[in-house]
């Protein structure tokens, strides 16, 4: 065990430092069997490894969150407030090397880190920072100011993230829950855990009560361990829907609360009377954005028949003008997919594209053109998907677009709420009352029309087997409180 910081001449997370994780206000050591080899995306050099902390190391860290949550749940927003802007002027100050972390250690272009992933989670810091000034915990209800709804923290957090936004993701849970006044305990991505030990030295640097910000680092039983834990009251989860589906069963044995930010299958409609240019450039772009690995990415592309044989022109023209290149290169290519497994999983997708009724229209199976190793995916783009097709149905999580032909607006709609899932839609319209009235029908937590971006602070999530529960903003801070109506009891000055 150390009692400290890691090395003041650089933030990089050494392979010592990789295997700490911060508990009760102190860096130890992780051991135990469970050893996990890293391989850089676009080297495949070997990246290090990384030991799984063990239940022992886990109960810890949750001992040490419940110890803090008196204090913490009851902090003066003051003190809650300054710890968020501490840490959004920590991660400011350390803009470059989380760029840099992010892109050697999941592949992701280095601008499209500096002006996406690091960008995004300092945005939602921000809007954290802003919801928590601005809303009450304690309001009244009706003309008598005995009758009041509370907001308290729900207890300690469990915040499980996975590695395709890491530094967003760990953000937009550790922000909400320092807000809403929960300790928590963090176990980060095994494909991330550069980035989150990062962030977990900014967080050391706040100074604040020991046990409120902790760190497990470890894999998915690291991860499982931490749900399982009867110290744990809600837990907020981002990742797979297989992962998510365990863990809001774990949960429910106990009544523990969950969010759950799950996998997508996100529909693009683009209608007759949109602009087909932009729309395709746009809507092409957003699949194949972070390597198609995004949760929300515009990955079914539904097209009505009148411009469906230009949209697939274009579509081909837009996927093969899309270029690769290394993570450390500036420039706006697409990087390598994070790891070997992603790969595998991907390449078995467009090996069973190519063999389906789909028709291939740019890009298709093995690896990218050009890179002996790494990898690298050809930016592909299969039309003429029919729903019942897997490419239709199942998150591919790679630069894949699937084209499907549609004939009015009721079709539209009823291919586009075709699959499990309701994160994102995106719709793509000249007519306003037409964009309002199909907004509606979409079965999807988020909709954003003609290329609109969702405003900071706007609730992100999704319905069915994209999770349920709401982050950011306002949103992102009730997941971590509770309710509680009092009635006969108005509000006093408080000491
Ligand atoms: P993953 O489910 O494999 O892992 C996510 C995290 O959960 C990791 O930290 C992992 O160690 C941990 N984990 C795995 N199994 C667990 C278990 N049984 N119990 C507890 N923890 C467990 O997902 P991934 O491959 O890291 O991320 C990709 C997935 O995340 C995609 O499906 C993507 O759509 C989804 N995602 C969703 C959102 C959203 O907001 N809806 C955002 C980003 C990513």
């Amino acid at each position: 065990m150390t009692n400290g910081r890691f090395s003041a001449h650089s933030f990089h997370a050494t392979q010592a430092e990789l295997n700490q994780s911060f508990v009760s206000g102190l860096w130890m050591q992780a051991k135990g069997p469970r050893v996990l080899g890293l391989v850089d995306p676009h080297s495949e050099a070997d990246a290090g490894s990384l030991v799984a902390s063990e239940s022992g190391l886990v109960d810890q860290a949750v001992r040490a969150a419940r110890d803090a949550l008196r204090e913490w749940s009851r902090s003066p927003r003051t003190v809650r407030r300054n710890a968020l802007e501490g840490l959004i002027q920590g991660i400011e100050a350390r803009r470059e090397i989380f760029a840099q972390t992010i892109s050697a250690e999941i592949g992701a272009p280095i601008d499209f880190c500096h002006k996406q992933q690091v960008a995004a989670a300092l945005a939602h810091l921000r809007a954290t920072l802003a919801a928590l000034e601005c809303e009450s915990n304690d309001s009244q209800l009706g003309p008598d100011p005995a009758h009041r709804v509370r907001y308290e923290a729900m207890g300690v957090a469990a915040l499980i993230t996975p590695w395709n936004w890491p530094l967003n993701q760990v953000v937009l849970k550790v922000g909400g829950a320092l807000a809403a006044g929960c300790p928590m305990v963090l176990k980060p991505s095994e494909y991330a855990t550069r980035t989150a030990v990062l962030f977990a030295q900014v967080m050391a640097e706040l100074d604040l009560p020991a046990g409120v910000f902790n760190l497990v680092i470890g894999d998915g039983q690291t991860g499982a361990d931490l749900v399982a834990h009867p110290g744990v009251d809600v837990v907020s989860f981002t990742g797979s829907t297989r992962a998510g589906s365990h863990i809001a069963a774990t949960a429910a044995a106990r009544f523990a609360r969950t969010t759950l930010e799950l996998g997508g299958k996100s529909p693009n409609l683009l209608f007759a009377d949109c602009d087909l240019e932009t729309a395709m450039t746009q809507g092409v772009a957003h699949c194949f954005r972070n390597s198609g690995q995004s949760c929300n990415a515009a990955s079914r592309m539904l097209v009505e028949r009148q411009v469906y044989d230009r949209a697939v022109a274009l579509a081909a023209e837009i996927a093969r003008a899309t270029p690769l290149g290394a993570p450390a290169a500036p420039g706006p290519h697409l990087g390598p997919l994070v790891n070997r497994a992603q790969y595998e999983r991907v390449q078995g997708y467009l090996d069973y594209g190519v063999t389906s009724d789909a028709r291939l229209i740019s890009g298709g199976p093995g690896r990218a053109d050009g890179f002996a190793q790494g990898y690298y995916v050809t930016p592909t783009v299969f039309a003429d998907v029919t729903p019942e097709n897997r490419l239709f149905q199942e998150e591919i999580f790679g630069p894949v677009l699937t084209m499907t032909p549609f004939d009015g607006e009721d079709q539209a709609i009823a291919l586009a709420n075709q699959t499990p899932y309701g994160l994102a839609a995106y719709v793509q319209t000249s007519d306003p009352a037409r964009a309002d009235r199909v907004s509606r029908q979409l079965n999807a937590g988020m909709i954003q029309v003609n290329g609109t971006s969702r405003v900071q602070g706007a609730p992100f999530g999704g319905r069915g087997a994209s999770g349920q529960g709401r982050e950011a903003g306002i949103w992102g801070i009730r997941a971590f409180q509770d309710i509680k109506s009092i009635s006969g009891a108005a509000r006093m000055p408080q000491t």
